[in-house]
């Protein structure tokens, strides 16, 4: 296969394949020869190839400067900043990071990530009239999971990059899980009452995959 893409330098450090919409942009440092590009290409063919008839929507766990990032269901392209002082701004198609080194940043955007989901799972909880310890983990094949002799849930902080819908959707799927352990008839009429359109939902949801690379 040879790949068609779309050069894009500029004065960044390193080189970057991005698929897009089914399209392959290559980033590259304004001084990078074209061979050096082409193998960086040719390198990568199968990883691009992959990504380009994979339909489903990646999920990243580790920042990386112009990737595309998710947060609450909407594609962003990322912008690191280093600066003393942290912050979060999201600006039109950029979600931009700032913070005195890429650890904290990290640590910060993850902090951002669980205070969405605490507040959507407290949310269920003033609508349910329940309680319930929440703990945040990452997990790299599930959204969450249910302790229900622990009373704790434990949701994947990614769950943040997700729809509103979705993050609901996971929630009470979780919380039924208190009463009902297995997928069965039961479990699925209790989410129903809670989460009328479950089934839609759920076939929403496999859309989504956590990137691993
Ligand atoms: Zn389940």
């Amino acid at each position: 296969m040879s790949v068609k893409y779309e050069l894009k330098r500029s004065n960044r450090k390193t080189m970057s394949i991005k698929v897009e919409d089914g399209q392959v942009f290559v980033y590259a440092p304004v001084l990078t020869p074209k061979f050096m590009i082409e193998n960086c290409v040719r390198r990568n063919e199968d990883l691009i190839d992959k990504k380009l008839n994979d339909p489903r929507i990646n999920v990243n766990y580790d920042l990386q400067n112009d990737d595309e990032i998710y947060f609450l269901g909407k594609k962003y392209n990322l912008q690191i900043f280093t600066r003393e002082k942290s912050r979060f701004l999201i600006r039109d198609n950029n979600l931009m990071l700032y913070g005195s080194s890429i650890r904290s940043i990290s640590s910060d955007y993850k902090k951002q990530l669980c205070a969405i989901l605490t507040q959507y799972v407290r949310e269920a909880k003033d609508e349910l009239g329940i309680d319930f310890d929440l703990d945040f983990k990452f997990y790299k094949s599930r959204w969450g999971c249910c302790y229900s002799k622990k009373n704790l849930i434990i949701l994947n902080y990614l769950l943040a990059c997700l729809p509103y819908n979705l993050i609901k959707y996971v929630i009470y799927h979780e919380i039924v899980h208190f009463t009902e352990g297995n997928h069965q008839r039961r479990f699925y009429q209790q989410l129903e009452k809670i989460c009328p359109d479950y089934k839609k939902l759920s076939k929403e949801l496999k859309d989504y995959t956590i990137l691993k690379r």
